[in-house]
């Protein structure tokens, strides 16, 4: 069994600052064709004042609740995109699934994660189908909660968590946006990835490297 402490929960988030930064180019590309191409520079800004934050808590005396209130604090005053406040609920919301633990189990994280995806999805509005995160997001709960429930280990689940997530931003390049700035194109947005679906993979990806 893999716990996760404070310490390691900022552990994550500065893997998902530098996956971020080096994905950065690729996902302003991706906005760029269906939306304003600003979408690796949001998601940068804000993972880094996340890392900028955390960096100055004392992780000894720091309960996870208040690390992932932190972060979304300062994810939503340094985005001003719709990502900005997408991923502050995420946080608020995956910092109430936790509340009151020092110590997250194997199923308290995959509680977190799935209470993140619910709260992008709540935020946004946006259902499945409709070329946003939430096309990455939910499934990839989804599929972590499966496997959990079937017995898998906590990186076994996120794997499939990923892999969930990857099928699903592949996946909206065969959706109409119907959400989000990108809808103004209508059939247009056809064939092209959506970006922020794009970094859930990453985002993901870094809280599976991190978090085992
Ligand atoms: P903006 O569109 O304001 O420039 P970003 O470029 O940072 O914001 O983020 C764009 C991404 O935000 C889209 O690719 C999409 O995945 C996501 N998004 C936009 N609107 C919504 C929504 N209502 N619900 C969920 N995700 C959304
Ligand atoms: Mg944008």
């Amino acid at each position: 069994m893999t716990s996760t402490d404070t310490a390691k929960l900022k552990r994550m988030f500065d893997a998902i600052a530098a996956a971020i930064d080096a994905d950065k180019d690729r996902l302003c590309r991706l906005d760029g064709v269906i939306g304003d191409a600003d979408h690796g520079i949001a998601m940068a800004l804000g993972f880094g004042a996340v890392r900028d934050a955390l960096a100055s808590l004392d992780l000894a005396t720091t309960e996870p609740t208040t690390l992932l209130n932190t972060a979304a604090k300062s994810f939503l005053n340094a985005v001003g995109a719709s990502s900005g406040p997408l991923y502050a609920t995420a946080f608020i919301r995956g910092a109430a699934a936790v509340k009151g633990r020092a110590i997250l189990e194997e199923a308290d994280v995959i509680v977190m994660l799935r209470a993140m995806a619910q709260g992008i999805q709540d935020r946004g509005k946006a259902e499945l189908g409709e070329k946003t995160m939430v096309d990455a997001w939910l499934p990839a709960a989804q599929a972590a909660v499966v496997a959990q429930e079937a017995g898998k280990s906590l990186s076994e689940s996120l794997e499939a968590a990923l892999a969930a997530a990857e099928r699903g931003a592949e996946a909206t390049k065969d959706m109409i946006a119907t959400k989000g700035r990108s809808s103004r194109l209508g059939e247009r947005s056809l064939r092209h990835m959506d970006p922020g679906a794009a970094s859930a993979v990453t985002v993901i990806g870094a809280m599976r490297k991190s978090l085992v």
